[in-house]
């Protein structure tokens, strides 16, 4: 392909993906998502959402009513008494102007507040991972089945066209038949993070990190691994790493015989990286896992691949909203439901056996 044709094609999908929501009837009032806790990722979603085509922030769910609550209230022209806390979340189920919470809390309380809303009559987008332990996947799937609300994973790389594109041309074939991935993200956290606590974050950084490459590499092969090698080490003695481990590095085949290299750390710095080695090309995304940024080289026979998308941050986080908008109003599936949520859960779980470090 010539690197005009492929900058065409770039275009066309980037398009693509931000074709507005299709709604089948008149759209009488945006779908209204309630954030819950305030933190990082919900600030950056709430930011996304002021750009959705069919989706707005209506209400905050908070322990921090008189603070975080008021500021959202004025940045967001929030409705009075659409400011919630913990304790009060269940009245959530009284305000018509939610029709979905966004979960933004720690890993641990993912499975809690996806119920306690699934109870209240309200869908649910929860961040990744989608819990702690297969078992509560299992929970929450069981819950917003019962109470008929759909559930989605806010895995926002399937939003995003450079994730997009490396998927169309593995799947076009032009890279021929995939033998192999790479997948590495790496970071810091500092002591005392409720990342490093595990009794709230679940394990180390592949609950984190490590969970891009593993979701990636799922979504471009589209099959589930088969066997898995991992090891677990933290090299760092003392109080930052007390109890979840530094660094993971695991291996998966799945069924068609692709092997895929993983590693996750939170205690270097690196690049974030995915490399998908083909019997005609190879492509790579490094930076790999950004809110923007994200950059697809590579060759494919004698011609040079280079993409970067031109979205910028909140982009990721708007498409995704607008998808789930569009599954609330269309009853469908979103493209990333619990189910692929779990599938990670019990990837996440068959690492960490494989290390001989099996999660309690
Ligand atoms: P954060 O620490 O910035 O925010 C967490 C929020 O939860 C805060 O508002 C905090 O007050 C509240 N909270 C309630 N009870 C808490 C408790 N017991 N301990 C700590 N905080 C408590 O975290 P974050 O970075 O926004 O991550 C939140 C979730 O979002 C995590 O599951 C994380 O994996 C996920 N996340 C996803 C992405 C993404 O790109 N999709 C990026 C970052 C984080």
């Amino acid at each position: 392909m010539h690197r005009r044709d492929f900058a065409k094609l770039s275009a066309l999908a980037l398009a693509a993906t931000r074709l507005p929501a299709q709604s089948a009837e008149p759209k009488a009032k945006p779908i209204g998502f309630a954030a819950v806790g305030l933190g990082t990722i919900s600030g950056i979603f709430s930011q996304g959402l002021l750009k959705a085509d069919d989706a707005k922030l209506t209400a905050v769910v908070t322990g921090h009513p008189d603070t975080k609550g008021k500021a959202y209230t004025a940045q967001y022209d929030l409705a009075p008494g659409s400011v919630y806390t913990y304790d009060t979340y269940n009245t959530l189920r009284d305000n018509p102007a939610v029709d979905a919470v966004y979960i933004g809390l720690p890993n641990s309380m993912h499975m809690e507040y996806t119920v306690r809303a699934a109870e209240a009559g309200k869908h649910v987008l929860c961040e990744k991972p989608m819990a702690i332990s297969s078992a509560e996947c299992r929970r929450m799937i069981d819950a917003c089945h019962a109470h008929k609300v759909h559930l989605m994973i806010a895995y926002r790389l399937w939003y995003d066209p450079t994730v997009a594109r490396a998927l169309e041309l593995v799947k076009s074939g032009a890279i021929g038949q995939v033998q192999s991935f790479a997948g590495a993200f790496i970071g810091q956290q500092p002591t005392g993070a409720w990342r490093l606590n595990k009794a709230l974050a679940g394990g180390g950084s592949i609950f984190d990190l490590g969970i891009y490459p593993l979701n990636a590499i799922r979504y471009i092969i589209g099959e589930d691994p088969s066997a898995y090698t991992a090891v677990v080490s933290t090299r760092e003695k003392g109080p930052r790493f007390a109890e979840v481990e530094e660094s993971v590095e695991w291996t998966m085949k799945f069924p068609s015989g692709i092997i895929a290299s993983c590693r996750s750390s939170y205690g270097a710095d690196g690049e974030s990286r995915l490399e998908i080695n083909g019997s005609r090309g190879f492509l790579v995304i490094a930076p790999a896992y950004g809110y923007d940024g994200m950059k697809l080289t590579g060759r494919i026979a004698d011609d040079i691949i280079d993409y970067t998308a031109t979205g910028r941050i909140p982009f990721q986080f708007t498409l995704e909203a607008d998808h789930f908008a569009d599954c609330i109003r269309k009853n469908k599936t979103p493209k990333t439901p619990g189910e692929l949520g779990l599938a990670d859960l019990e990837s996440i779980e068959a690492i960490y056996k494989a290390a001989g470090a099996p999660l309690a």
